[in-house]
């Protein structure tokens, strides 16, 4: 079971979050059928966005959209709802012989719902490596004023099966003096990649804590569990339907079949009998 920690130093200098999402990403990349370049990005897509989402607004959602470049685009999008406290489902769309090269006109946009029903939205630019953690670092900086350290990363075998995923977030609370910012900043320069901390098994969010606090006296201040989900039914697919041209939703009628619609996050397959067309039709 994937899980999430907050916690607070005792001084009360800096938030930090930890995060395993081992499990819900290799099911973000089954549901995707994604593969190498693609699903690894797809990875620390994912975990940055319920980062992001715990640090601003554990009960509301967020959406972070890649574009590497204009042939290819990723989805990662978490919301507070579900069986677990929260589930997150990705998407990749990508034109076909699409690559994952990212370049000068490589941007994610993150969009978050704010208390009030508003959407927030950001766009910043992705380095040429594409790091999903430093452009989220750069987000946080630029959109949401808050400084923030970010590592995300999804260890894999030599065949690019998923075996340790996760990240952590460590941010700087308003009333905070220089001198604790540039302990914790040297201190994180070791920690700057996660991969080695997820390929030694210290991927466990309280393992994580430990290990970015060591000898910093905190206290865990909420928990939460994180999944693999979908939050697609029938009335959403249905409306979709609905907003294909009226000629060709005249034409599945007329062929009189059962329609199969599916969601494209999570593959789940919808029926349609032509009767239940009829009433998209007059509704629309
Ligand atoms: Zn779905």
């Amino acid at each position: 079971m994937d899980t999430v920690l907050r916690a607070i130093t005792d001084d009360g200098a800096f938030r930090v979050i930890t995060i395993r999402t081992t499990d819900t990403v290799r099911g973000v990349i089954a549901a995707q059928g994604a593969e190498k370049d693609v699903a690894r990005v797809l990875a620390d897509l994912v975990t940055g966005s319920i980062l992001v989402r715990q640090s601003m607004a554990p009960d509301l959602r967020v959406q972070l959209i890649l574009q590497p470049n204009a042939r290819i685009r990723l989805v990662a999008d978490s919301h507070p709802q579900g069986l677990a406290r929260g589930i997150t489902r990705g998407l990749v769309q990508m034109a076909e012989g699409a690559d994952m090269r990212f370049g000068g006109t490589s941007v994610l946009q993150v969009a978050r719902t704010l208390h009030n029903g508003a959407l927030q939205q950001g766009v910043v630019q992705v380095t040429e490596e594409g790091s999903v953690s430093t452009a989220l670092m750069r987000y946080m900086t630029l959109s949401e004023q808050v400084v923030s350290m970010i590592a995300v990363g999804c260890h894999t075998d030599a065949r690019g099966r998923v075996l340790e995923a996760g990240g952590y977030l460590v941010q700087l609370l308003p009333e905070v003096v220089p001198g604790p910012l540039m302990v914790m900043t040297e201190r994180l320069k070791d920690f700057e990649d996660i991969l080695p901390l997820l390929a030694a098994g210290k991927g466990a969010p309280a393992t994580l804590l430990g290990e970015l606090l060591y000898g910093m006296p905190y206290t865990v201040v909420g928990e939460d569990e994180v999944a693999f989900g979908c939050t697609c039914d029938e009335t959403r697919l249905a409306a979709t339907l609905a907003s294909l041209p009226k000629e060709e939703i005249e034409s599945m009628i007329a062929d009189g079949h059962v329609i199969d619609a599916s969601c494209d996050y999570c593959s789940k397959s919808y029926q349609f009998a032509p009767e239940r067309l009829r009433g998209l039709l007059a509704r629309s």
